[in-house]
Protein backbone atom coordinates (compact mmCIF):
# COMPACT_ATOMS: atom_id res chain seq x y z
CA UNK A 1 0.00 0.00 0.00
CA UNK A 2 1.31 3.65 -0.67
CA UNK A 3 1.73 6.25 1.24
CA UNK A 4 -0.56 9.05 1.82
CA UNK A 5 0.94 12.78 2.21
CA UNK A 6 -1.11 15.69 3.57
CA UNK A 7 0.57 18.81 2.41
CA UNK A 8 -0.83 21.45 5.06
CA UNK A 9 -0.41 24.91 7.24
CA UNK A 10 -3.43 27.03 8.15
CA UNK A 11 -2.06 29.62 6.59
CA UNK A 12 -2.88 30.77 2.71
CA UNK A 13 -0.32 31.39 0.04
CA UNK A 14 2.24 29.85 1.92
CA UNK A 15 2.98 27.19 -1.40
CA UNK A 16 1.07 24.36 -0.18
CA UNK A 17 -0.99 24.06 -3.82
CA UNK A 18 2.52 24.72 -5.50
CA UNK A 19 4.30 21.99 -3.39
CA UNK A 20 1.70 19.50 -4.13
CA UNK A 21 1.69 20.06 -7.31
CA UNK A 22 5.02 19.79 -8.03
CA UNK A 23 6.09 17.24 -5.74
CA UNK A 24 3.29 15.01 -7.81
CA UNK A 25 4.13 16.26 -10.47
CA UNK A 26 8.45 14.61 -10.11
CA UNK A 27 7.33 11.51 -8.33
CA UNK A 28 4.62 10.20 -10.87
CA UNK A 29 7.75 11.75 -14.06
CA UNK A 30 9.80 9.11 -11.87
CA UNK A 31 7.47 6.23 -12.68
CA UNK A 32 5.34 6.08 -9.66
CA UNK A 33 1.35 5.61 -9.41
CA UNK A 34 0.51 8.79 -8.38
CA UNK A 35 -2.88 10.52 -7.24
CA UNK A 36 -3.23 14.49 -6.06
CA UNK A 37 -6.59 14.79 -4.13
CA UNK A 38 -8.10 18.52 -4.33
CA UNK A 39 -8.98 19.17 -1.22
CA UNK A 40 -9.14 22.68 -0.89
CA UNK A 41 -12.72 24.63 -2.68
CA UNK A 42 -10.52 26.58 -4.39
CA UNK A 43 -9.47 24.11 -6.83
CA UNK A 44 -5.95 26.03 -7.14
CA UNK A 45 -4.85 22.03 -7.66
CA UNK A 46 -7.29 20.92 -9.87
CA UNK A 47 -6.71 23.98 -12.38
CA UNK A 48 -3.06 24.27 -11.88
CA UNK A 49 -3.46 20.75 -13.62
CA UNK A 50 -5.13 21.94 -16.86
CA UNK A 51 -8.57 20.65 -15.38
CA UNK A 52 -11.76 22.86 -15.05
CA UNK A 53 -12.74 24.40 -11.33
CA UNK A 54 -16.44 23.03 -11.89
CA UNK A 55 -15.29 19.66 -12.55
CA UNK A 56 -17.77 16.90 -11.90
CA UNK A 57 -17.61 14.71 -10.48
CA UNK A 58 -14.95 15.64 -7.77
CA UNK A 59 -13.93 15.46 -4.24
CA UNK A 60 -17.74 16.93 -3.26
CA UNK A 61 -19.58 14.32 -4.93
CA UNK A 62 -16.83 11.34 -3.21
CA UNK A 63 -17.38 12.73 -0.11
CA UNK A 64 -21.27 12.73 -0.30
CA UNK A 65 -21.39 9.32 -2.21
CA UNK A 66 -22.90 10.15 -5.11
CA UNK A 67 -19.84 9.28 -6.89
CA UNK A 68 -16.98 6.89 -6.14
CA UNK A 69 -13.28 8.26 -5.82
CA UNK A 70 -12.39 5.62 -8.90
CA UNK A 71 -15.12 7.45 -11.28
CA UNK A 72 -13.90 10.93 -10.02
CA UNK A 73 -10.44 10.47 -10.70
CA UNK A 74 -8.58 12.57 -13.93
CA UNK A 75 -5.86 12.78 -15.81
CA UNK A 76 -4.35 16.28 -15.56
CA UNK A 77 -1.93 17.81 -17.91
CA UNK A 78 0.53 15.58 -16.87
CA UNK A 79 0.19 12.44 -18.28
CA UNK A 80 1.16 9.99 -15.57
CA UNK A 81 0.08 12.23 -12.73
CA UNK A 82 -3.77 11.57 -11.46
CA UNK A 83 -6.01 14.45 -10.51
CA UNK A 84 -8.81 14.17 -8.17
CA UNK A 85 -10.35 17.17 -8.57
CA UNK A 86 -12.14 19.70 -5.94
CA UNK A 87 -15.15 19.76 -7.35
CA UNK A 88 -17.60 22.41 -7.39
CA UNK A 89 -19.51 21.71 -4.08
CA UNK A 90 -16.77 21.40 -1.74
CA UNK A 91 -16.59 24.83 -0.12
CA UNK A 92 -20.32 23.39 1.62
CA UNK A 93 -18.28 20.60 2.87
CA UNK A 94 -16.84 22.42 5.39
CA UNK A 95 -20.21 23.13 6.88
CA UNK A 96 -21.96 19.86 5.64
CA UNK A 97 -19.35 17.89 7.10
CA UNK A 98 -19.31 18.55 10.92
CA UNK A 99 -23.15 16.95 10.71
CA UNK A 100 -21.79 13.76 9.92
CA UNK A 101 -20.95 10.96 12.80
CA UNK A 102 -17.50 10.11 12.39
CA UNK A 103 -16.85 12.44 9.28
CA UNK A 104 -13.02 12.98 10.38
CA UNK A 105 -12.65 9.15 9.03
CA UNK A 106 -14.84 9.88 5.58
CA UNK A 107 -12.13 11.24 3.44
CA UNK A 108 -10.45 8.01 4.56
CA UNK A 109 -12.63 5.27 3.72
CA UNK A 110 -13.78 7.24 0.11
CA UNK A 111 -10.03 6.93 -0.76
CA UNK A 112 -9.68 3.38 0.43
CA UNK A 113 -11.00 1.78 -2.66
CA UNK A 114 -8.10 3.16 -5.17
CA UNK A 115 -5.25 3.70 -2.34
CA UNK A 116 -3.70 0.06 -3.85
CA UNK A 117 -3.18 2.10 -7.09
CA UNK A 118 -1.26 4.41 -5.99
CA UNK A 119 2.46 4.60 -4.51
CA UNK A 120 1.85 7.99 -3.69
CA UNK A 121 -1.28 9.70 -2.80
CA UNK A 122 -1.13 13.59 -2.02
CA UNK A 123 -3.67 15.52 -0.09
CA UNK A 124 -3.43 19.48 -1.00
CA UNK A 125 -5.05 21.31 2.14
CA UNK A 126 -7.37 24.35 2.35
CA UNK A 127 -5.63 27.44 4.00
CA UNK A 128 -7.60 26.25 7.91
CA UNK A 129 -7.88 23.96 10.65
CA UNK A 130 -11.37 22.78 9.32
CA UNK A 131 -13.01 19.42 8.97
CA UNK A 132 -11.41 19.32 5.39
CA UNK A 133 -8.18 19.84 6.81
CA UNK A 134 -8.64 17.11 10.23
CA UNK A 135 -10.20 14.75 7.39
CA UNK A 136 -7.10 15.29 5.14
CA UNK A 137 -4.79 14.25 8.35
CA UNK A 138 -6.74 11.70 9.42
CA UNK A 139 -6.60 9.99 6.29
CA UNK A 140 -2.58 11.06 5.68
CA UNK A 141 0.37 8.79 6.76
CA UNK A 142 2.82 11.86 6.55
CA UNK A 143 2.38 15.58 6.46
CA UNK A 144 4.63 18.23 4.89
CA UNK A 145 4.35 21.61 6.58
CA UNK A 146 5.24 24.61 3.74
CA UNK A 147 6.83 27.47 5.74
CA UNK A 148 7.42 30.76 3.59
CA UNK A 149 10.53 32.26 4.79
CA UNK A 150 8.92 35.93 5.89
CA UNK A 151 8.46 37.49 9.04
CA UNK A 152 5.39 36.22 10.62
CA UNK A 153 6.93 32.68 9.01
CA UNK A 154 6.91 30.96 12.93
CA UNK A 155 3.22 32.18 13.59
CA UNK A 156 0.70 29.99 13.31
CA UNK A 157 3.39 26.80 13.22
CA UNK A 158 2.31 25.84 17.26
CA UNK A 159 -0.83 25.83 16.25
CA UNK A 160 -0.73 23.24 13.76
CA UNK A 161 1.56 21.43 15.42
CA UNK A 162 -1.11 21.01 18.19
CA UNK A 163 -3.92 20.03 15.83
CA UNK A 164 -1.12 17.33 14.51
CA UNK A 165 -0.80 16.30 18.05
CA UNK A 166 -4.46 15.97 18.51
CA UNK A 167 -5.63 14.38 15.15
CA UNK A 168 -2.40 11.49 16.07
CA UNK A 169 -3.80 10.77 20.03
CA UNK A 170 -7.44 10.90 18.84
CA UNK A 171 -7.78 9.39 15.78
CA UNK A 172 -4.82 8.46 13.63
CA UNK A 173 -1.75 7.41 15.34
CA UNK A 174 0.14 6.55 12.52
CA UNK A 175 0.82 10.13 11.26
CA UNK A 176 3.99 11.78 11.59
CA UNK A 177 5.70 14.93 9.61
CA UNK A 178 7.66 14.06 6.76
CA UNK A 179 8.67 17.51 7.13
CA UNK A 180 9.03 20.96 7.26
CA UNK A 181 9.71 23.10 4.01
CA UNK A 182 10.94 26.00 3.63
CA UNK A 183 9.45 27.65 0.62
CA UNK A 184 9.62 31.58 -1.60
CA UNK A 185 12.56 31.58 0.02
CA UNK A 186 14.92 35.16 -1.02
CA UNK A 187 18.50 34.09 0.42
CA UNK A 188 20.04 37.44 -0.45
CA UNK A 189 17.89 39.01 2.27
CA UNK A 190 18.92 39.37 5.76
CA UNK A 191 15.38 38.91 6.69
CA UNK A 192 15.19 35.35 4.64
CA UNK A 193 18.57 34.53 6.37
CA UNK A 194 16.86 34.81 9.48
CA UNK A 195 14.14 33.30 9.64
CA UNK A 196 15.87 30.23 7.59
CA UNK A 197 18.48 30.11 10.64
CA UNK A 198 15.48 30.59 12.98
CA UNK A 199 13.16 28.19 11.83
CA UNK A 200 16.27 25.47 11.76
CA UNK A 201 17.83 26.30 15.13
CA UNK A 202 13.78 25.59 16.44
CA UNK A 203 12.98 22.28 14.16
CA UNK A 204 16.57 21.13 13.64
CA UNK A 205 16.44 17.80 11.41
CA UNK A 206 12.37 18.49 10.76
CA UNK A 207 13.37 20.82 8.02
CA UNK A 208 14.06 19.48 4.28
CA UNK A 209 17.91 20.48 3.31
CA UNK A 210 16.04 22.01 0.24
CA UNK A 211 14.64 25.07 0.11
CA UNK A 212 12.41 26.58 -2.61
CA UNK A 213 13.11 29.70 -3.97
CA UNK A 214 11.11 32.57 -5.10
CA UNK A 215 10.97 32.37 -8.52
CA UNK A 216 8.83 33.87 -11.08
CA UNK A 217 8.38 30.41 -13.20
CA UNK A 218 6.33 28.67 -10.60
CA UNK A 219 4.01 31.93 -10.14
CA UNK A 220 2.89 31.85 -14.01
CA UNK A 221 3.35 27.86 -13.84
CA UNK A 222 -0.53 27.51 -13.00
CA UNK A 223 -1.78 29.72 -15.92
CA UNK A 224 -0.97 27.38 -18.20
CA UNK A 225 -2.06 24.72 -16.24
CA UNK A 226 1.88 22.92 -15.62
CA UNK A 227 3.62 22.14 -12.78
CA UNK A 228 6.74 24.50 -12.78
CA UNK A 229 8.75 21.09 -13.61
CA UNK A 230 6.93 20.78 -16.82
CA UNK A 231 6.41 24.52 -17.78
CA UNK A 232 10.00 25.50 -17.21
CA UNK A 233 12.17 21.87 -16.38
CA UNK A 234 15.43 24.41 -16.33
CA UNK A 235 14.28 26.74 -14.15
CA UNK A 236 15.70 27.14 -10.51
CA UNK A 237 11.66 26.58 -8.99
CA UNK A 238 11.52 23.50 -11.40
CA UNK A 239 15.22 22.10 -10.27
CA UNK A 240 14.26 22.74 -6.03
CA UNK A 241 11.12 20.79 -6.74
CA UNK A 242 13.11 17.91 -8.04
CA UNK A 243 15.84 17.81 -5.29
CA UNK A 244 12.94 18.12 -2.87
CA UNK A 245 11.18 14.97 -4.73
CA UNK A 246 13.98 12.78 -4.11
CA UNK A 247 14.42 14.07 -0.24
CA UNK A 248 10.99 13.15 0.69
CA UNK A 249 10.93 9.90 -1.01
CA UNK A 250 14.10 9.09 0.85
CA UNK A 251 12.19 9.67 3.77
CA UNK A 252 9.49 7.85 3.08
P1 LIG B 1 -1.17 27.95 -0.70
O1 LIG B 1 -1.65 26.72 -1.40
O2 LIG B 1 -0.44 27.65 0.57
O3 LIG B 1 -2.25 28.96 -0.49
P2 LIG B 1 0.18 28.54 -3.21
O4 LIG B 1 1.00 27.32 -3.51
O5 LIG B 1 -1.11 28.66 -3.95
O6 LIG B 1 -0.06 28.66 -1.64
O7 LIG B 1 1.10 29.81 -3.46
C1 LIG B 1 0.57 31.13 -3.33
C2 LIG B 1 0.98 31.96 -4.53
O8 LIG B 1 2.38 32.10 -4.57
C3 LIG B 1 0.58 31.36 -5.86
O9 LIG B 1 0.22 32.38 -6.74
C4 LIG B 1 1.84 30.65 -6.33
O10 LIG B 1 1.92 30.56 -7.73
C5 LIG B 1 2.91 31.57 -5.78
N1 LIG B 1 4.14 30.85 -5.42
C6 LIG B 1 4.23 29.72 -4.66
N2 LIG B 1 5.52 29.35 -4.48
C7 LIG B 1 6.27 30.28 -5.15
C8 LIG B 1 7.68 30.46 -5.34
N3 LIG B 1 8.57 29.61 -4.82
N4 LIG B 1 8.09 31.53 -6.08
C9 LIG B 1 7.20 32.39 -6.61
N5 LIG B 1 5.86 32.28 -6.46
C10 LIG B 1 5.38 31.23 -5.74
MG1 LIG C 1 -3.60 26.17 -1.91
Amino acid sequence: MGTVYAIANQKGGVGKTTTAVNVGACIAEAGYATLLVDVDPQANATVGLGIPRDQRPGLYEVLSGEASSAEAIRQGSVPTLQVLPAGEGLAGANLELPRIEGFERLLRERLAPVRDRFEYVLLDCPPSLGPLTVSALVAADRVIVPVQTEYFALEGLAGLLDTLALVQRELNPRLTVSGMLLTMHDGRTRLGQDVEREVRAHFSDLVFATVIPRNVRIGEAPSHGLPVTHHDPNSAGAEAYFELAKEVAARD
